[in-house]
């Protein structure tokens, strides 16, 4: 079955649906990163190009079926005007009488932006009533929420039954053709990097990576939590014990498939985890007493390099670090510098935190694709697929 693309359908005269990520983060009642919002353009423009009127419908934040004045949409919708330098309605709610009328009064080339879609419960409860009435507010359905796609949410899953027209938008598009090349005979060899701090939930995405990798390096708590499974001294280093079996279980699937994997061959040990913390690099991979590992050693990250540059498809997942703390950055930033020198190999980043840390190497410009999805992405990396993509499929 193949992805349905905007690229495959035909919008003129039509009003369409389309549901984005527009879930910025907000400081002060002020939108303090526009990306998510700057990352939806190409598709808007497309689809107003093609003469389509642009019925729009986001969350934001977490409202939890209520409606919360905080996290209203009508300051993306200025926003958006402002960055596609073109007038974008508002309404204050998705569905209902008002949104109907609104709606109908389009013209050709109009875009209006719904108020948040999660102030209604029905939305996560993924309510086949509540996506039937956001569906009657337009003749297509198009998709460019990556973010969300691994959530069956009715504006993402639901709503699709309820249109023959529906596809997917560029970033979908860009998000699946770059997470399915890694799956799919990606060049050898494939190197897989692997930190941050949620273990448990990657173990998924690691075995099912395991099948098509050459190479495993780990750092921040991930490594730790393989370096507890090899039983050896962690001091007080941060680990998720819970997934400390299944750590185990993976060394030995690694070890059958006689892959390469390290743990670093040295550490970062902080007295406690503060910028004015002391700090120095020990000599082994182990970690004393009373003490945390707060970054990779400068031996790990020597060798480190050294797999990043014989690797041909690269995909990174998590921090080597505490890199919120300068004196602790050191690791992931020169892991971010590499893989930005691999200009001819083919890298991807996934995970929040992993795409902050490139960007403040500067070196984003040089990654192959920066995955705008967190959650998202790791599920696709384990599953293949995700349920809000399955349904915009033919
Ligand atoms: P991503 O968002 O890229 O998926 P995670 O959210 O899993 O990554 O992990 C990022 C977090 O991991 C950062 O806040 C970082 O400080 C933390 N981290 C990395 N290394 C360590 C460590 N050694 N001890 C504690 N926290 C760590
Ligand atoms: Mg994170």
């Amino acid at each position: 079955m193949e992805l349905q693309t905007i690229e495959d359908k035909d919008y003129k005269g039509k009003r369409v649906f389309l549901r984005v990520d527009f879930n910025v983060p907000l400081e002060n009642g002020e939108i303090i990163d526009d990306t998510r919002i700057r990352a939806a353009i190409p598709t808007i423009e497309y689809l107003l190009q093609k003469g389509a009127s642009l019925v729009i419908a986001s969350h934001l934040g977490r409202p939890k079926g209520k409606v919360d004045p905080g996290l209203s949409l009508k300051i993306v919708a200025r926003r958006l005007g402002d960055l596609i330098g073109k007038e974008v309605k508002f309404v204050s709610d998705c569905i209902g009488p008002e949104v109907k009328k609104a709606v109908e009064s389009l013209k050709i080339g109009e875009i209006i932006l719904l108020e948040n879609l999660r102030f209604h419960k029905e939305e996560e409860e993924g309510s086949e009533d509540f996506a039937k009435e956001l569906s009657s507010l337009a003749d297509c359905y198009v998709n460019d929420a990556f973010g969300t796609c691994h959530r069956k949410h009715s504006s993402v899953y639901g709503i699709t039954k309820f249109f023959d027209n529906i596809a997917a938008g560029y970033l979908i598009k860009k998000e699946v053709s770059a997470l399915s090349k890694l799956l799919e005979n990606p060049e050898k060899p494939f190197l897989l990097i692997l930190g941050g701090a949620k273990v448990v939930d990657k173990i998924g995405m690691i075995k099912n990576l395991l099948d098509k990798i050459d190479t495993l390096i780990t750092g921040g708590v991930m490594a730790y939590t393989f370096i507890k499974a090899k039983n050896w001294e962690i001091g007080d280093s941060k680990v998720e014990m819970e997934a400390v079996p299944l750590a185990k279980e993976i060394i030995k699937e690694i070890n059958k498939r006689h892959l390469e994997f390290h743990t670093p061959l040295d550490h970062i040990i902080a007295d406690k985890i503060s910028p004015d913390a002391r700090y120095f690099a020990t000599e082994r991979g182990t970690i004393p007493h009373n003490w945390i590992g707060v970054d990779i050693g400068p031996q790990a990250i020597e060798e480190y390099t050294d797999c990043i540059n014989r690797a041909k498809t690269i995909f990174w997942n998590g921090p080597m670090g505490i890199y919120e703390i300068d004196a602790f950055a050191k690791g992931t930033l020169e892991i971010a510098k590499a893989i930005g020198k691999r200009e001819d190999a083919f890298s991807v980043i996934g995970g929040g935190d992993s795409a902050a840390a490139v960007n403040k190497a500067g070196v984003a410009d040089k990654i192959s694709h920066i995955c705008t999805g967190g959650g998202a992405s790791l599920e696709y990396l384990e599953k293949g697929t995700l349920p809000g993509i399955e349904v915009l499929k033919k």
